[in-house]
């Protein structure tokens, strides 16, 4: 199997800002796998937060390119459970190559990923539209720039909290979900959830830091008047398990996991414990979007709006129009770049 790799540099159509900071624009790494003439993409971003960088992941890619050289691909899941210990240390990396590497695979079959992960259709859930963190006439002006979504996730994390949701509420009946991106404690997480309740917030994802005592997330979930939803404290298939008794449920994101063959088994084993599903994006073209919302007749929740937030996306694959998921008619995960010519190795 040749590998091939492709660094991006993608403005955002607007700046995205967080409870740790803002960005313009996102670097992604592209991973392109051929084998007998099917091709399969992968992507993956960088993250200061988990340490990863475009520089770190190429080097992790070219560093196992004997590997996937060898590999046949039997199955979709064959490069991961080879490369799974080698790359243990880098699942982003891992992430961009098992999601490849199931995209060539299930378009070898002449299949959609989901299909070959064997997964049901269903009528999965809608996309939220993510609102940046900002003042409330920040996040008002915001929303009416991209109005029409059922469901909004506001990015929260400043003393201003309450009045943002309940400037948003006076504009909009839409379903809102809130994310304080590790920024508030215990005690105020309590606070919060009482008045975010009575503005009819759905829930709030990860407010407290991965790193807080188990006691206080403990004492959140009991006492929180809302779902309490793990993000950054939920990573690795080990994670699930300490979830159940700290959360109501879990976000899984590709390339905290290390790919589509931990998702799944990570969803599978969330829902047996009783956790509410959803899956997350970083910002991100449609190539990691759609390997994604593979994953969708998994899910309760799904936040995969991360291509639009792109000035331009550099790939073509499932779209995400106002909370509704389509997807392409053709094998595979769906995602197309639209530049071919700029692979290296
Ligand atoms: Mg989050």
């Amino acid at each position: 199997m040749k590998l091939e790799i492709q660094v991006l540099d993608s403005p955002l159509a607007r700046p995205f800002t967080i409870s740790r900071g803002t960005i313009t624009s996102q670097r992604t790494v592209i991973v392109r796998l051929e084998l007998l003439g099917v091709v399969g993409y992968g992507e993956v971003n960088e993250s200061d937060y988990y340490g990863h960088k475009v520089e770190s992941i190429v080097a992790s890619l070219k560093s196992v390119n004997r590997e996937v050289e060898s590999c046949s691909l039997a199955s979709g899941d064959q490069l991961w459970k080879e490369l799974n210990e080698t790359l243990a240390g880098d699942l982003f990396a891992l992430s961009a190559l098992d999601m490849a590497a199931h995209d060539l695979f299930s378009k070898s079959a002449g299949q959609c990923c989901w299909e070959t992960l064997g997964l049901s259709w269903g009528s999965p859930p809608p996309s939220s539209w993510t609102l940046s963190v900002g003042t409330p006439s920040q996040v008002v002006r915001e929303f009416q720039l991209n109005p029409g979504w059922g469901i909004y996730k506001v990015k929260l994390g400043t003393s201003q909290d309450l009045e943002v949701i309940a400037a948003l509420r006076g504009h909009t009946d839409a379903l809102i979900r809130v994310d304080a991106n590790c920024a508030w404690s215990s005690r105020e997480t309590v606070e919060k959830s009482e008045a975010l309740s009575q503005l009819g917030v759905e829930f709030i994802e990860q407010p407290l830091p991965a790193n807080a005592p188990p006691s206080e997330h403990k004492w959140v979930r009991e006492e929180s008047a809302l779902p309490i939803i793990a993000d950054e404290s939920c990573c690795v298939p080990a994670d699930i398990e300490r979830c159940a008794e700290l959360f109501h449920g879990v976000n899984i994101k590709l390339c905290k996991c290390g790919g589509l063959t931990p998702a799944v088994q990570m969803l599978q084993e969330a829902r047996s414990l009783g956790l509410r599903t959803m899956v997350g994006c970083m910002v991100e073209s449609s190539i990691g979007i759609s390997a994604a919302t593979q994953l969708l007749p998994l899910l309760d929740y799904c936040d995969l709006d991360g291509a639009l937030l792109l000035a331009s996306d550099p790939a073509v694959g499932v779209t995400v129009e106002q909370g509704v998921v389509s997807r392409p008619r053709r094998a595979g995960c769906g995602g197309v770049l639209r530049d071919e010519t700029c692979f290296t190795m």
